[in-house]
């Protein structure tokens, strides 16, 4: 399993080396195109009458950066997100279509109906509480702080005054404002973020702790501090009028939970400690 991850994650490397020269560039270039993708969306809002889930598809919106939750082995999307979201079509007898995009954009195509709902590992907040339902949640997770091994780093409260690496728009990034005379260098992708801490460029990464475990892992020099920086939990998310939707994935999710699916689909992923 952790090589199919380590390939997957390969890929994702060679691509984002390819596509954006620097963090700067990228994070330039990639912010408009939110606000334009913002705009698009309530448009196509306006116009749609029908959700997409009407014509028997779940759209699923979601980015595909984020091992082992969802990331890509070759054209196509895996990860226990992924599979869940499979799993609860098939309990609704639904095809499923996955559009991945910048995680901070998962929330308006949502709100748009673009999507039909957002499976991110997305934690659920009272601030995105305000734009969209979440189903029951379906993970306990926190974030936590990946160090260079023998840095004078070693519980949240050293990351006063330091360089610290997050990804855009992430809990993360959200929870970290909060760090005395922190500076905070946003990524698009948290691959990215320690790519350049392994650099040197930054103190510590503040990410989630399964991708995180994913990326140490995979790198030489790496490790995650015991105290974690917070304590989260995961749901889907769906527009605030789709109520409808709501009902039916939340009664699915029971079902998957019962059936011991869940879990089965979590242990294919992660492997136990
Ligand atoms: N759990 C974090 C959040 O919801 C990060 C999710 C992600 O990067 N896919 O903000």
């Amino acid at each position: 399993m952790k090589k199919m991850i380590a390939l997957a994650t390969m890929a994702a490397m060679v691509v984002s080396m390819t596509a954006c020269g620097s963090k700067a560039e990228t994070a330039t270039t990639e912010a408009p195109a939110t606000e334009a993708a913002t705009e698009t969306a309530a448009t196509e809002a306006e116009a749609a009458t029908e959700a997409p889930a009407a014509n028997g598809t779940l759209v699923m919106a979601t980015n595909a950066e984020f091992p082992p939750y969802e990331y890509r082995e070759g054209d196509k999307i895996v990860g226990i997100d992924a599979d869940i979201a499979q799993a609860i079509a098939d309990e609704l007898g639904m095809e499923l279509q996955i559009e991945d995009m910048a995680f901070d954009s998962i929330i308006a195509a949502v709100q748009s109906g673009k999507a039909d709902f957002g499976a991110a590992g997305m934690t659920v907040t009272e601030d995105r509480l305000q734009a969209v339902n979440f189903t029951d949640t379906y993970t306990q997770a926190s974030q936590v702080i990946i160090v260079k091994e023998g840095s004078t780093v070693a519980t949240p409260d050293d990351l006063k005054g330091k360089r610290v690496g997050v990804q855009l728009g992430t809990t993360g990034d959200i929870y970290a404002e909060d760090i005395e005379d922190v500076t905070l260098d946003r990524y698009n992708k948290g691959f990215e973020a320690v790519q350049a801490l392994l650099q040197d460029k930054l103190d510590a990464v503040i990410i989630d702790s399964e991708p995180a475990k994913v990326f140490v892992d995979e790198n030489e020099g790496l490790k995650i501090l015991d105290e974690s920086f917070t304590d989260e939990e995961y749901a889907i998310c769906m527009a605030k009028d789709n109520t409808d939707l709501l009902d039916k994935v939340n009664t699915a999710l029971a079902s998957l939970k019962e059936s011991g699916k869940l879990d089965e689909i979590k242990a294919k992923y992660i492997s136990a400690e």
